[in-house]
């Protein structure tokens, strides 16, 4: 039991360095600083081993959408483990978590997306996003049609096949990716790629990338592309308004299925329900994580339109399936989290309110000097940070003062997450204004503390 802790910080650090290997972290830094030990969270606040108040300006991983410490959540987790602590849907069983789950996301979903697979995060749903669409292909009589197209620096997380068809490079580099029939476009960048291009003529030609990809490998070779609607990894890069219409009209013309990596995206975070419905795209498939629980349990899953989801059924048995598909505890746990969100109305208050005021506030740090752009969609956003704005310069050390940054929020008491020299956020939806307040004041005075660090 590790509620309360009866190790002090120092044991737990010792502890940790000796036996947990941690994702996504540089070791030898880590045990030169010592991690820091979160114990507890409430609202956007998390609490550390030594007391420090922590303004969580990520939302954990983008994930904890209505924020930290409702305890509806925990009294369904409760009653679940009592009543039917595991069971599957593997052999035609299911139970009534995992129907009722399906129905609501058939519900809230856009358009025709009628039917849900499960996992239990984004990378394993998007892992099935691949067999998916082969299957479909090979269903319709293509099995040549396997190849994704995908683009660099999208993130749609880190087993072997989701890793793949994400574009970042470090991560390929180690380990051999991609594999094999996945392949990466360029990214809708404007403000560090689109040179004299305006954001609208950047945003066409990186489209059209896609046209040339299908055209180079041959149409009947390619099954889908997949993107996420905004991308969050990449440093929340917040595409040209003609991206998408272009993207659509390729997929839609050339024969090839949309996949809108919505795990970030989803359940509010663009101020409406999915990043489709912001950017009026129609996927085919969308992958959901992250939000649907509010991170409160892993959960994830693909939703598909109706009529590939039936496609798929008359190829046959899908060979496919996790031990935690439609976990009945995960899934009565994001049930009761789509309630909070609809019942409290909180996307709506994210639209009209919440995202507005955070918007509003953000720009204004386009006026410190060390900001080049200040981009925000909904409840995400971007500072580019840069030597010269005019010139939309990089730094030399690439990363550098960005990390340097970070660092200081965390010292000032807020989570920003730096991607390059790109500061970022994410907090919880539930944020308030006086929060957005202190978050934007945080972010200024640790700004002006890497900024003089850099020098
Ligand atoms: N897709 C996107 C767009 C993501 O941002 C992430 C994680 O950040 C993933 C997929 C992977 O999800 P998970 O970490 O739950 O496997």
């Amino acid at each position: 039991m590790s509620l309360d802790n009866h190790l002090t910080t120092q044991e737990l650090r010792a502890l940790d360095a000796a036996h947990h290997i941690h994702p996504f972290s540089d070791t030898a830094e880590m045990r030169a600083k010592g991690a820091r030990v979160i114990t507890r969270a409430d609202g956007v606040w998390l609490q550390d081993s030594e007391g420090n108040r922590i303004l969580d300006g990520m939302a954990g991983l983008w994930c904890v959408n209505i924020g930290y410490g409702r305890r509806e959540l925990a009294d369904v987790a409760y009653r679940q483990m009592q009543q039917l602590p595991f069971y599957n849907t593997f052999f035609m069983t299911t139970h009534p978590p995992a129907v009722e789950l399906s129905a609501k996301l058939a519900e809230i979903a856009p358009g025709d997306k009628n039917r849900v697979f499960f996992a239990s995060g984004g990378s394993d749903a998007n892992d099935t996003n691949i067999r998916l669409v082969r299957h479909y292909w090979a269903a319709l009589g293509k099995p040549d049609k396997s190849v994704i197209i995908s683009r660099k620096n999208g993130y749609h997380g880190s087993s072997v096949g989701s890793a793949s068809l994400g574009g970042m490079a470090p991560m390929h580099a180690q380990g051999g990716l991609p594999i094999p029939d996945i392949t990466h476009i360029d990214q809708p960048h404007w403000w560090a790629e689109g040179g004299d291009l305006s954001p609208e003529e950047f945003g066409l030609a990186r489209a059209r990338q896609l046209e040339e990809a299908i055209d180079r490998i041959g149409e009947h070779r390619v099954a889908a592309f997949i993107a996420e609607p905004v991308q969050g990894a990449g440093g929340v890069i917040i595409p040209p308004e003609t991206y998408w219409p272009e993207i659509s009209r390729i997929c839609r013309e050339r024969e090839i299925l949309l996949i809108a990596d919505e795990v970030i995206t989803g359940f509010g975070r663009t101020g409406r329900w999915f990043g489709s419905e912001t950017y009026d795209i129609d996927p085919d498939i969308m992958t959901i994580a992250k939000g649907m629980s509010s991170g409160y349990q892993p959960i994830g899953g693909s939703i598909l339109r109706e009529s590939v989801a039936q496609v798929i059924e008359e190829g046959g048995e899908f060979n496919h399936g996790y031990t935690y598909s439609s976990h009945p505890v995960a899934a009565a746990v994001a049930l009761e989290n789509i309630r909070i969100l609809q019942e409290e109305k909180i996307v709506e208050q994210v639209a009209e309110d919440t995202a507005p005021y955070l918007a509003a506030k953000w720009h204004m740090l386009a006026d410190h000097p060390m900001v080049g752009q200040a981009r925000i969609c909904g409840m995400m956003g971007a500072l580019e940070l840069t030597p010269d704005v005019a010139a939309r310069a990089p730094f030399a050390n690439t990363g550098t003062v960005g990390l340097m940054t970070r660092e200081r929020c965390f010292a000032n008491g807020l989570v920003m997450r730096h991607v390059g020299d790109k500061m970022i956020i994410s907090p919880p939806l539930t944020i308030s204004h006086t929060e957005i307040d202190r978050l934007v004041e945080l972010a200024w005075q640790s700004l002006d503390e890497g900024m003089a660090q850099a020098k």
